[in-house]
């Protein structure tokens, strides 16, 4: 399940082909670093969820598709035990470039600022083989910064990636995305479920993949019909509320569940909330009743992709959105009028927000043949300035032929 190797080079292949940024990356490599072509490439890519929303902190199912854009790094090894890396992302804090010593026995890196360089450094701290070389290195990406589509996920594992390449390790691809995970949790300290990392190394060209995340059992689903587009349209805000609310409806989760005497939310059906639903609080009720139906909506959803369900996806995809506007109260105006124009237009199966919430991406399953319509309609009615992605099933981590 796991083998990706003549997939992957022939996919990385294409990705280095056609993509500016991978050009770019390489160009201020040897800007920056005496002229030199890099020796190393390597790639990660973002995903989008396509339903199981807030459920991977809960021990449920997710399901999740790796995008064409992702995070490159390009870079060489140095003969010393700095490590200098530039990066060309405009939405990353300053400065852009930094330089450190490579982590050894009594010389940990610990977390600071800019605040990018820590998904970097959680990642170099973690990795399971070492030690480290000194290496130069230039990241690029496409995977829009902090809208929803794991570009931190696709960083960290493009980092294990490469790292892989200075010094192999014999990590399978779990212990590789849970080693991304634990950089995440304590480098720039948060903390998310397991999804990301494992989506962003496991993805598979053209499947979606179905993640339990309490067995940590991973099955891919074919989603390769040319009659069906996946279209992500980033409505380009974030609120605020993001940093402390996540947290809140974590902490929410776990309070539910041991209520309901649970270890997880995954462990509980919608008898055993409504059985105590007087211990609870309103609020906590109704964040577990999402997390419940959620996994379950999850589970259907999968069902429904085996069959080419796609009406049956769609209207799953559509209860999720709403208990996540209503139950869990992530969503956001935006994010709201976005699924609903969307599902004015026929063709349209299905449409949600993606991801965390408060901002960032919705995500529509529709007829291929739909899909400029359904864009110039959110042009034509959406207060915002929309970005928009039609998208395939694409491949996890990988090389760069450079
Ligand atoms: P998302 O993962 O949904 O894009 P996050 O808030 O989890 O949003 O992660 C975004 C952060 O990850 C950025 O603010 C930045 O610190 C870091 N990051 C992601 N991609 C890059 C990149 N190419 N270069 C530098 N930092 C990046
Ligand atoms: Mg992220």
């Amino acid at each position: 399940m796991f083998s990706k190797d003549s997939q992957t080079r022939k996919c990385a292949r294409q990705l280095d082909k056609m993509s500016a940024h991978v050009g770019e990356a390489r160009r201020v490599f040897r800007e920056c670093f005496g002229g030199t072509e890099p020796k190393i490439g390597v790639f990660a890519p973002g995903r989008v969820n396509l339903i199981g929303e807030h459920t991977d902190y809960n021990g449920g199912f997710v399901l999740p598709m790796a995008l064409p854009l992702f995070t490159a790094i390009v870079g060489s090894p140095r003969d010393d035990e700095k490590i200098c890396i530039i990066t060309m992302a405009d939405g990353a804090d300053e400065p852009h470039r930094v330089e450190f010593e490579a982590p050894r026995e009594g010389r940990s890196l610990t977390p600071g600022s800019p605040k990018w360089s820590n998904y970097v450094k959680g990642v170099i701290q973690h990795y399971r083989a070492g030690p480290v070389p000194g290496f130069n290195a230039v990241i690029a990406s496409n995977v829009p910064l902090g809208g929803g589509l794991s570009s931190s996920a696709s960083l960290e594992v493009a980092t294990y990636t490469f790292l892989q390449q200075l010094c192999p390790d014999n990590s399978d691809p779990i212990e590789k995305a849970l080693a991304c995970q634990k950089a995440e949790h304590t480098f720039p300290g948060v903390p998310c479920g397991i999804m990301d990392q494992f989506i962003s190394v496991l993805g598979k060209e053209g499947h979606a993949l179905l993640i339990d995340c309490r067995s940590l059992e991973v099955m891919p689903l074919p989603l390769m019909d040319p009659g069906l587009a996946v279209l992500i349209t980033n409505s380009n805000v974030r609120h605020e509320l993001t940093g402390s609310e996540y947290p809140a409806r974590r902490r929410q989760c776990e309070e539910a569940a041991k209520i309901l005497g649970k270890d997880t939310l995954r462990d509980a059906n919608l008898g055993d909330l409504e059985a105590k639903k007087g211990s609870l609080s309103e609020e906590c009720y109704r964040r577990a009743r999402h997390v419940i139906a959620e996994i379950e909506r999850t589970s259907k959803a999968a069902e429904a992709l085996k069959r080419g369900d796609y009406r049956e996806f769609g209207t799953l995809m559509v209860e999720s959105h709403n208990s996540l506007r209503d139950d869990y109260e992530v969503s956001c105006p935006e994010l709201d009028e976005l699924v609903a124009i969307v599902l004015e237009i026929p063709g349209v199966y299905g449409s949600r927000m993606t991801g965390g919430g408060f901002g960032g991406c919705t995500v529509t399953l529709l007829e291929a043949s739909a899909a400029e319509r359904a864009k110039e309609l959110i042009q034509e009615k959406f207060r915002g300035s929309p970005t928009f992605y039609i998208t395939k099933p694409s491949a996890g981590a990988g090389t760069l032929s450079l």
